[in-house]
């Protein structure tokens, strides 16, 4: 596996997160990145964490990562979009190291969010 910090998708996670008003995400402790040589083949983008007693033992706060497969690449920019925010909808009010589940990161509630963000950007 090969990762590359991906700072377009870094400019545009911080968009849609502060258009769509997730207060919780601390942006600066998300961090995107590109992957490349996964087998994986049916995984868009993941979310990666660093569970609390890890945070602890390091000594660091939490810390999210947005990982994009190489078939992201793929999609329309609408469906790039609604996966940006799937993958910050799993980062909890908390922002404490966990998820939040598919019960909640749904279609339906995605595609709520994302109507919400072409309001916002006024294209809805
Ligand atoms: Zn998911």
């Amino acid at each position: 596996m090969k990762y590359e910090f991906a700072s377009d998708l870094q400019m545009r996670m911080y968009e849609i997160a502060s258009l769509l008003g997730m207060g919780h995400v601390d942006t600066d402790r998300v961090k995107c990145f590109r992957s490349y040589g996964s087998s994986t083949k049916r995984t868009i983008a993941r979310c990666h964490t660093i569970g609390k007693l890890m945070q602890k033992a390091i000594g660091v706060k939490a810390h999210y990562a947005i990982e994009f497969l190489e078939k992201f690449e793929k999609l329309s920019r609408e469906e790039q979009d609604k996966t940006i925010i799937h993958e910050l909808m799993h980062i909890p009010k908390s922002f404490g190291g966990g998820f939040r589940h598919h019960n909640f990161v749904c279609e339906k509630n995605v595609d709520l969010l994302h109507q919400k963000f072409l309001n916002l950007k006024g294209m809805g």
